[in-house]
């Protein structure tokens, strides 16, 4: 897929003011090839219809700028391991509503959080989550591919240990149309070392035996402020958190690694911004 040798390298970016923005966005902090939107505002429940010119917009500059991978994120509210009826039917329909979202704007990936199990344990959590991608997969009949992502552990969090994303893929028993976003920082504070080429590799054929690496779509490349294991989802720039420069190049050396598609997601303060973080990355890829 990446015929060139640098790296397919993006940014979480905004779509204020209209969702093609994204676009001019994406090139302006220097993303190649790749990038990631919330397709509406991720902090609430309510949504409008994607405006048709702006979808026919976002296509076309896509498709001039050379983003063959453009992703998708989940908002934030729902929750799809939720015991609760009520919040689980809400958040189904969001992931219904993001999969058509998805489809019609040409993104193929959708990166989706595994939610909260409250309490009921992570069985019921995985049921429930394997639940909603299989009612919202067998809803849409698009090429959009979810991607669960691994989770840092939080409190009764799922999907932070690589058993339980490879029981949720078993249970939806769709490998064509669901599959894994690893994130560096939630891989890390969940307990899997990233800080050397030794621990790398340890966490890589990890990854391979339980889930298996054809599995892996893309990669959310954030440092972490938390310690290892310390199940912390706090984002750091790239060489300024825990795992640190050493690691990250140990990343991007890693073969099979090497060339998936890398979405930063960290943060914007005053000792950095995406601009500065793809740079940082450019040159720990080599
Ligand atoms: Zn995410
Ligand atoms: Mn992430
Ligand atoms: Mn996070």
């Amino acid at each position: 897929m990446n015929m060139t040798t640098g790296p397919v390298l993006g940014a979480h970016v905004s779509i204020a003011g209209s969702i093609d923005k994204a676009v001019d966005r994406a090139v302006e902090i220097g993303c190649i090839g790749t990038f990631q939107i919330f397709t509406r505002n991720p902090r609430g429940w309510e949504f409008k219809k994607l405006n048709p010119e702006e979808v026919k917009l976002f296509r076309e500059k896509v498709t001039a700028k050379g983003f063959f991978v453009p992703v998708g994120h989940m908002p934030y509210l729902p929750n799809i391991a939720s015991p609760s009826k009520q919040l689980f039917t809400k958040s189904l329909k969001v992931l219904i509503a993001e999969l058509e979202r998805c489809g019609e704007l040409g993104i193929k990936f959708l990166a989706v959080h595994l939610g909260s199990h409250m309490g009921k344990g992570i069985n019921i959590g995985i049921q429930r989550v394997a639940d909603a991608c299989r009612t919202a997969l067998e809803k849409v009949q698009n090429d959009v591919v979810i991607l669960l992502e691994n989770m840092a552990g939080q409190k009764n969090s799922v999907g932070s240990r690589f058993e339980e994303l490879r029981e949720i893929l078993d249970l939806i028993g769709d490998e064509k149309r669901v599959a894994v976003c690893f994130d560096t920082c939630h891989a890390f504070a969940a307990g899997y070392d990233l800080r050397n080429e030794e621990a790398v590799e340890k966490t890589v054929e990890q990854f391979d035996n339980v889930i298996g690496l054809k599995h892996l779509k893309v990669i959310h490349i954030n440092d972490s402020k938390g310690e290892l294991g310390s199940h912390l989802d706090r984002h750091e720039h790239i060489g300024m958190g825990m795992i640190g420069e050493e690691g990250f190049r140990a990343i991007f050396h890693h073969k099979a690694l090497r060339n998936l598609p890398f979405i930063l997601e960290t943060p914007e303060d005053k000792r950095g911004n995406f601009r500065t973080n793809i740079l940082k990355c450019k040159e720990l890829y080599g």
